[in-house]
């Protein structure tokens, strides 16, 4: 079990900084971690300090990808090469008690399959650089591109390994409340309609949303969450789009190891093959519904 070291921002009551402990520290004795011996845990007393705290953070060390998502619940990293799991505790009130428990399971996931910073740097794929080279106007979009499958990828893994050692409920109910569209979600697209690379980018973005639900829904012993709940979460999408997204998420889960990396390059290769190129090939075909 590693030793779990606590910073607080802002004021947190001694008992709810202990209860977030404990909690994790069931997750960690239920998946026996090899090699973690520390994750840093750090509580802020809300989203503006967490915000503030993160901007501070990424600044110091260089990280170039997107500002943490307004819908996240909790997060990750290993920018300093300790894994670190921050969490505002001002979002629980708002949350359903599984929504809450399945975040923090979430990011013990992460700390566990991607405690080091190599897990937040990864080289360009063979197939997302080949890709670049036949469509020149996604050259500009690959590191986006990039960020945004790894963070699925490691999503697939995350909910893989949790859903394995029975975290079950907590794990539908985060999978529905990660992949419940928002209005930001439909305008995206509607912006996205303009040329076929932003039509890639506004779906690559989508994967991550719907990672979790797909592990769920792919376990048979566990149909908690079913496809058609999820092809429902993106009903806003023209049908191609919808079932673009589905069969890239599906393969790329199916063709799931135990190497991050590989996963990462498979990934990008399914990607290509199954919504990056048809997009560009054939905008038309996802502008309709
Ligand atoms: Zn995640």
């Amino acid at each position: 079990m590693p030793m779990l070291h606590v910073e607080r921002h802002g004021r947190i009551l001694d008992e709810e900084a202990r209860d977030i402990v404990s909690f994790l520290e069931e997750c960690y004795d239920r998946l026996r971690p090899v090699g973690l011996d520390i994750v840093e845990i750090v509580l802020f007393e809300n989203d503006r300090l967490w915000h503030s705290y993160m901007a501070a953070e990424r600044r110091r060390a260089g990280v170039t990808s997107s500002d943490i998502d307004a819908a996240f619940i909790a997060a990750h990293d290993a920018w300093t090469g300790i894994p670190r799991i921050s969490i505002p505790l001002d979002r629980r009130k708002a949350l359903a008690q599984p929504v809450w428990e399945g975040a923090l399971h979430h990011e013990a996931g992460h700390s566990i399959l991607h405690g080091s910073l190599e897990y937040y740097v990864f080289p360009m794929p063979k197939a997302l650089a080949n890709v670049a080279h036949e469509f020149r106007t996604l050259t500009s979009h690959l590191t986006d591109i990039l960020y945004l499958l790894t963070v699925a990828v490691k999503d697939l893994e995350v909910t893989d390994l949790l859903v394995s050692n029975g975290y079950v409920e907590d794990q539908a109910a985060y999978a529905r409340f990660v992949m419940k569209p928002t209005e930001e979600d439909q305008y995206a697209w509607d912006l996205s309609s303009i040329t076929a690379e932003a039509r890639v980018l506004c779906l690559v973005g989508k994967l991550k949303d719907i990672a979790a639900a797909t592990v769920l829904a792919s376990r048979s012993q566990c149909p908690r969450v079913g496809l058609e709940e999820i092809e429902d979460s993106i009903r806003y999408l023209p049908r191609e789009a919808r079932t673009a997204l589905l069969d890239t998420t599906t393969k790329i889960l199916n063709d799931l190891g135990k190497d991050t990396f590989a996963n990462i390059q498979s990934g990008a290769a399914v990607l290509v093959a199954r919504l990056i190129g048809p997009i560009m090939r054939c905008p038309a075909s996802h502008e309709l519904s």
